[in-house]
């Protein structure tokens, strides 16, 4: 270990950004069996491991890198599974930048940091490729059941671990594939679609019963799940989409950047896409502008250069160092050729109902701090310019849908940001025995939060179900 002293960080082998235009392939290969070793034995095995108080899931980071350093992968992978269900999708999509990594001392001291999120997924496919990774056995089998709604990384990570418990589990999801955002927002560049398959395969080897196509409110409502199952998880993710506001935002071409993202997944997915196929959701030969400064936005405008589109901009109202999107992201997003405009605010979407043809662009400099404590964007007065755009893509954030309504449930309690109200300790909502987890509960937020939660909530979930003192079926 400490061998970062003589060892310089390196990541993982980036394919070329001209390579990576012509693809929707994963862009960073898997590390090398010497590399992985190299890169955790850099680790300075810190008492007080900031890395580790930093990664929301708390992972063990300091003990599973030693453990790679000496070629002990399959106590790397016990140690790293113990506290996370899917330790190879945060070692691709984690902001690490902002969490684990960007906490590591030895950067301080002048030195790159490790490479925690690529050891990370180094581990987990290595034991996949060794078979080490075996379906949920539990010790005995319980009778009582939790339905768990929205197959997203909150409700997948849930259902494992109450499965792990003996609990049946039953998870709705209103899709026709399971994953939510893995599968049908965040595209296969970052995270390729057989690395969550594979993850509901292994569910659905443990017994987990997954019903596609079930929509909570369509097809049953909430009180009618609840006589069904002894405990409910709500898991549903946020989807209603921040609408743009200025004049010309109805004109054809301006779309929302879900629908543009799922389209393209399903497409990659071999699905036949109506609304691709006539070119309202296909960025092949257009110019096309992004408005946002989050994931979403990064993920709209590499799709868009993927797809062929003749230039791609993106239009964010702060600066570089004040948007919320991984800097990572930014910087792939660059090399691919994407041109970003800072400091820039949409004022108006040109052309006609029929057809969008550019859009009215406001300058913008940084003011007061706002309420989120980041300084507020305030227009520079008769500094406007125009960008050509045949198509607009709307990456302005999501809020959560009207759940009291759509479930039929209006005692179910929520935030005045629409989001449900649970209790902190539990992240049991209003309603008892009716939890709540991830994004539907803190808002637009990320993958490892969202698992944070699933698994906190199981155990509140176990907790109380096993209060009820009912005996257990011995394992076959
Ligand atoms: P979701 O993943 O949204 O899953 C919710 C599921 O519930 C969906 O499958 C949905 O179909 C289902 N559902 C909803 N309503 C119902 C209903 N009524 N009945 C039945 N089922 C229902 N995070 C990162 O950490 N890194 C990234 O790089 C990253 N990139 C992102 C890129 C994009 C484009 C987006 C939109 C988000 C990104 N995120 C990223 C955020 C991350 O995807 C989410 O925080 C995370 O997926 C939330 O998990 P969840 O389980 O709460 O919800
Ligand atoms: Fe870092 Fe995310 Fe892995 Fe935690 S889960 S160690 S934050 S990559
Ligand atoms: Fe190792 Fe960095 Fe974590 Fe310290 S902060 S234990 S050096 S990974």
């Amino acid at each position: 270990m400490l061998k970062f002293v003589s060892r310089e960080r390196e990541t993982p082998m980036k394919r070329n950004s001209g390579e990576r235009r012509r693809d929707f392939d994963e862009i960073y290969a898997r590390f090398a069996d010497d590399h992985a070793s190299t890169q955790a034995s850099r680790c300075s095995q810190c008492g007080v491991p900031f890395c580790s108080d930093h990664c929301p899931l708390g992972n063990d980071i300091p003990d599973w890198l030693k453990a790679v350093a000496e070629g002990r992968l399959e106590d790397a992978y016990a140690l790293s599974s113990a506290t996370n269900n899917m330790p190879e999708v945060c070692g691709r999509i984690c902001p690490q930048d902002r969490l684990c990594e960007g906490s590591c001392v030895i950067e301080q001291s002048g030195h790159g940091t490790v490479t925690i999120g690529s050891v990370e997924q180094y581990i987990t496919e290595t034991a996949w490729d060794k078979g080490w990774i075996k379906p949920v056995k539990p010790a005995e089998e319980r009778p009582q059941s939790v339905g768990v709604i929205g197959a997203g990384p909150a409700g997948l990570a849930a259902a494992e671990e109450l499965r792990k418990e003996g609990f049946q589990v039953k998870v709705y999801d209103r899709y026709d594939r399971t994953g939510g955002l893995l599968v049908y927002g965040i595209p296969n560049f970052k995270l390729e679609k057989h690395v969550v398959s594979r993850r509901t395969e292994h569910l659905e080897k443990s017994g987990v019963q997954f019903i596609r196509n079930f929509e909570v409110g369509r097809d049953a409502t909430l009180a009618e799940l609840r006589a069904d199952h002894d405990a409910i998880l709500i898991a549903t993710g946020v989807y209603k989409a921040r609408d743009l506001v200025c004049p010309g935002s109805g004109n054809n071409g301006v779309i929302a950047a879900l629908d543009y993202l799922t389209a393209s997944n399903r497409k990659g997915l071999g699905d036949d896409v109506a609304a691709f196929n006539t070119g309202d959701l296909d960025a092949s030969g257009k110019s096309v502008v992004v408005i946002g400064g989050g994931d979403t936005a990064m993920d709209c405008v590499r799709t868009a250069v993927r797809q062929s589109a003749t230039s791609v901009i993106c239009l964010y109202r702060r600066d570089r160092k004040n948007m919320p999107g991984s800097l990572r992201e930014v910087a792939n997003a660059e090399e691919e050729g994407v041109i970003f405009e800072w400091l820039a605010a949409p004022k108006g979407v040109k052309g006609d109902a029929a057809k969008a043809n550019g859009i009215r662009v406001s300058k913008m400099e940084l003011g007061e701090p706002d309420e989120s404590g980041r300084r507020a964007p305030v227009e520079i007065d008769g500094a406007e310019f125009d960008i050509d755009a045949d198509m607009v893509i709307k990456a302005l954030g999501f809020e959560a849908e009207d759940l009291p309504a759509l479930f039929n449930e209006p005692d179910l309690k929520v935030t005045p940001r629409g989001t449900l109200r649970v209790d902190g300790a539990t992240l049991e909502t209003n309603i008892p025995g009716v939890y709540a987890a991830g994004d539907i509960v803190r808002g637009a937020s990320l993958v490892v939060w969202a698992i944070v939660d699933g698994r906190k909530a199981a155990a509140a979930i176990t907790m109380q179900l096993n209060s009820a003192n009912i005996t257990p079926i011995a394992a076959e």
